[in-house]
Parts: C-alpha cells; structure tokens; sequence
C-alpha cells in the first residue's frame, strides 16, 4: 500500500508503519491522505515538512481502559474503552463513540485521523477525536445497555468536557445509548453540562435534523456533484448499503429528490424492491423492532432477501456505502462500473477500499470520500454545540437550511481546491487537501505542542 506516494513522503509514511505496527485501517487512512498530498509534497514549506505531518499522525492523546459490567444473569462481563483525542489545532476534540465487537485501536486511530480533516472541511471550530468499545449491543437488554453506558462513562466522564471533548454517537451508540451516556455524566458531575454531548434528544439539548443529517448531507453533496456535471437524482437507480442511522436518512433524501432506492443491507444480507423501499416499514423494522431485513422481507410483496452475495451487484446509477468500513472492495467496483455507475458517494466512514477507488477514479466515476460527503452529521453536532452555549433552540427548517449551506460550501471547496492544484473533478484530493493546509495552519501558528 505504498504504491504512488511522493518520495519526500514515502519516508514519513514508513515511519508510521514503524510506529502503529499491524494498525492496517490507521495506515489505510494515513496513505489515503499522503497520497492526496503529492501537489504540495515538493514545497518547502511547513506543510511537507516531517515536523507538521510526523505530528498530525501522532494522537495528542490515547486513553484505554477497562469497563466492567453485569449482566442480566449476574454475569460481571469486561469490555475495553478508547477515547483517542487526535488533534485539538481547531477546537475541542469532536468525533463520535462506537460499539461494535470489530472495535480495536486502529479502528479507532483511523477514525480520529480521518474526522480532524472532515472536521476543518466543515468550516466549524471542532478538532478531531473519536472513541468507544470491542461491546456488542446485539442481543442485549435496555437494562445491559444502560448498565455498560454507566460503566463506560464512569471512567470517560474525567477526559471529556464542553471545551475538552465532545463525543457523539455512532455505529452503535443511538439516541438510547447517548441518553444513559449524558445521565451517568450529569449524575457524577453534577452539571447540566449540555454541551459535553451531541445528538441528544430533543428535549434535553439535542438539535432538531441532528438525527437525519449524515445520511441528508451525504445525499445534499452527491446531488452537488451531479449538479456540478449538469445531472440530478430525478428518477435514478440507487443503492443504500446499511440500514442504520445514515443509510436510512439517506433513503428518506434520496426520495425526496426524486430517485427511488431499490436496495438497502445490514450485517445479515440485503433486500431488493424494485417499487422503492418502504421508508416508514424500514424504519419500523430497524429504529422500533431493531430486527434483521428479513422482517422488512417477509412483510413487503415486491422485495426479496439476499444473504449470499454483495449488494453492490445490483445495479444501479448511484451508490451510497453507508454501513462499514471495507465495504466496498475491488470486486464490488468492478461490478458496480460494469452495471453503469455513475456517482458513488460515501456516507460511511471509509466504506471503500483503495482499490475500489483508484476503479472509480480510473473509470472517470463520479466519486466522494466519506470526510467531504458524509460531515454533515459533525457539522450539525457543531450546530448543536452552538445551540447549547447559547442557550437556544432552532425549528427543523432552519437547521437543515444550514446544514444544506453547509454542505454546499464543502462541495465548492473540494472542487475549488482541487483545481487550483491541478486535479479537476478529483473530490479526495479536494477534501484532503482542503482538511489538511487548514489544520498544518493553526498548527504552525501554535508552535510545537
Ligand atoms: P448504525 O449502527 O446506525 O448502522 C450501521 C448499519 O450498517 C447497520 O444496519 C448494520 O447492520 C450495517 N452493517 C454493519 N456492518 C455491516 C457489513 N459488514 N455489511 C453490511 N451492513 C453492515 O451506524 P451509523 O449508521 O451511525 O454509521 C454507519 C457508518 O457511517 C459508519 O461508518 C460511521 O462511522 C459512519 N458515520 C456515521 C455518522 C453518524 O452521524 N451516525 C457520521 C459520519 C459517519 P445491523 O443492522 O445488522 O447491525
């Protein structure tokens, strides 16, 4: 994975292989980013320069620790916790909580890296962290849930603040888990500190769209895209991967514009309806019942399950990966393309695999990385965070108006700044680019911290 690098960036790059040994999602992340950096990597500059970029892949801080918990049976079950605080040069530290059995370091690692550029593409004062747990909420009672969330902000409660760090939610960790979050935090503090969270309900400081706004954002920047080459989404095929919180926003947009999805997927297979997914049974399936797609199968004519191939060989004008890292391999590229892809759009976090996307680039595919198309969800938890330092609350209209203009303006950067270093059209050098000068900025202005 070292293929096209600069060579005054190769050894930096080798360096961080050294350092994060066997971390192969973090190393993933970094080379996306160093390879994005080829334009200014000749510059004498602070930019290239190994004291800018040996510090940017450095964590300022990682915490790791135990979270133990009983059971229903009475079971005393121990998780590990991360909270890695990866860059504070534009802000508090700012990126969501994962559980999910897959969780390690690395994963976190990469997550935290990849939201310090995503986090200055938004133009918002956040920096960029990222945590969680190894949990497996599958399967678990509200009361384990709650008894796990207490467990873990037990010791998380120490590290994070309104002007330290601001988790949110993720894969995983919903509106339920963010409320037992916020209330073992309020409890062992004793503050109403509303700004120490995002994505909290509404009713207790949360933010109108907050809910909806990655998988809304997402489609807001793919629609910017197509408009950018004179296209729209009126009438065209596409498919969702997912069906949690991003992937079922995004549905919802994608109708409202006037395509109509016709698959989505979780972690047991994907369903196909060609009449169109059926927004409120998807959610009733997922949000309410949280059961598998079979059940969203087993009460619509028009769909059929599928549990032993890809959803990406369905075909499509359109793809939004909104599940999982990796998702979307080499394999899943090249079926995609030879079934007439259009536009790919990532409302996952690194859903795509490098190969998958040197296909996309290869073939003149319309193609967004997660950090430009899905920021809309940090963005909106930006605008949470505004909401509760000023003690306010904005309708639904307005706070989507917002988040539209926001995602507006991380299209024209991406597209701005990939022109005026030479890569037209090219969104990962765009948005890498853009994230990156904008960090090494107000980190050159602060000196060596
Ligand atoms: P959720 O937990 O709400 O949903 C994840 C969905 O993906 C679930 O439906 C899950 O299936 C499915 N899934 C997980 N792994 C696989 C897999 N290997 N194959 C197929 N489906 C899979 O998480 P979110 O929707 O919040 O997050 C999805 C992605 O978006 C992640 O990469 C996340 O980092 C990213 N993201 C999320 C943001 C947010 O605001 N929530 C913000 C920016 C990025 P099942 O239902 O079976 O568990």
């Amino acid at each position: 994975m070292t293929e096209g690098l600069h060579p005054n960036l190769q050894p930096m790059f080798d360096a961080v292989l050294e350092r994060n040994r066997g971390e192969t999602e973090f190393h993933q992340a970094v080379y996306e980013v160093m390879l994005s950096l080829t334009p200014i990597a000749g510059q004498r500059d602070a930019y290239a320069q190994w004291s800018i970029l040996k510090r940017i892949c450095e964590p300022e801080r990682q915490i790791i620790f135990r979270v133990p918990w009983v059971d229903d049976q009475g079971r005393v079950e121990i998780n590990r916790g991360y909270r890695v605080e990866f860059n504070s040069a534009l802000g508090p530290y700012k990126g969501g909580l994962r559980f999910h059995p897959s969780v390690n370091l690395s994963i976190i690692k990469f997550l935290g890296f990849e939201q310090t550029f995503k986090n200055s593409l938004t133009g918002m004062p956040i920096g960029g962290g990222k945590g969680g747990s190894d949990f497996d909420p599958k399967g678990r009672s509200d009361l384990e849930i709650m008894r796990f969330c207490q467990s873990f902000m037990t010791e998380l409660y120490r590290h994070i603040g309104e002007y330290t760090d601001v988790p949110a939610g993720d894969i995983g960790v919903g509106g339920r888990e963010l409320g037992y979050l916020f209330g073992q935090y309020k409890r062992i503090t004793n503050r109403w500190e509303s700004g120490v969270l995002t994505g909290k309900g509404l009713t207790w400081g949360g933010s109108q769209v907050r809910t909806e706004a990655t998988g809304y954002g997402t489609v807001f920047f793919a629609r910017d895209m197509l408009a950018e080459v004179g296209e729209s989404f009126e009438d065209r095929r596409v498919v969702v991967s997912g069906a949690g919180n991003v992937a079922i926003y995004a549905v919802e947009k994608v109708h409202q514009l006037g395509g109509r999805v016709i698959a989505v997927s979780d972690s047991s297979g994907y369903v196909v309806d060609e009449a169109g997914i059926d927004l409120e049974l998807l959610k009733d399936v997922k949000e309410v019942r949280r059961e598998r797609l079979s059940a969203y199968a087993a009460q619509r004519t028009s769909a059929r399950l599928v549990t032993d191939g890809s959803i990406w060989d369905v075909p499509c004008d359109v793809a939004l990966p909104c599940a999982t890292q990796n998702e979307l391999p080499e394999s899943g590229a090249k079926a995609l393309l030879a079934n007439g892809v259009r536009l790919v759009a990532e409302g996952a976090n690194m859903p795509c695999t490098p190969e998958a996307i040197a296909i996309f680039q290869g073939a003149r595919v319309l193609y967004a990385p997660g950090k430009a198309s899905n920021a809309g969800g940090v963005a909106t938890s930006a605008l949470e965070m505004q909401q509760n330092a000023s003690r306010d609350s904005w309708g639904f209209e307005e706070t989507e108006a917002k988040l539209e203009e926001i995602m507006g303006e991380i299209h024209r950067t991406c597209v701005d700044t990939a022109e005026q270093y030479g890569s037209p059209g090219d969104y990962v050098v765009g948005a890498n680019l853009a994230g990156y000068i904008k960090v090494a900025d107000a980190m050159v202005a602060q000196g060596v911290i």
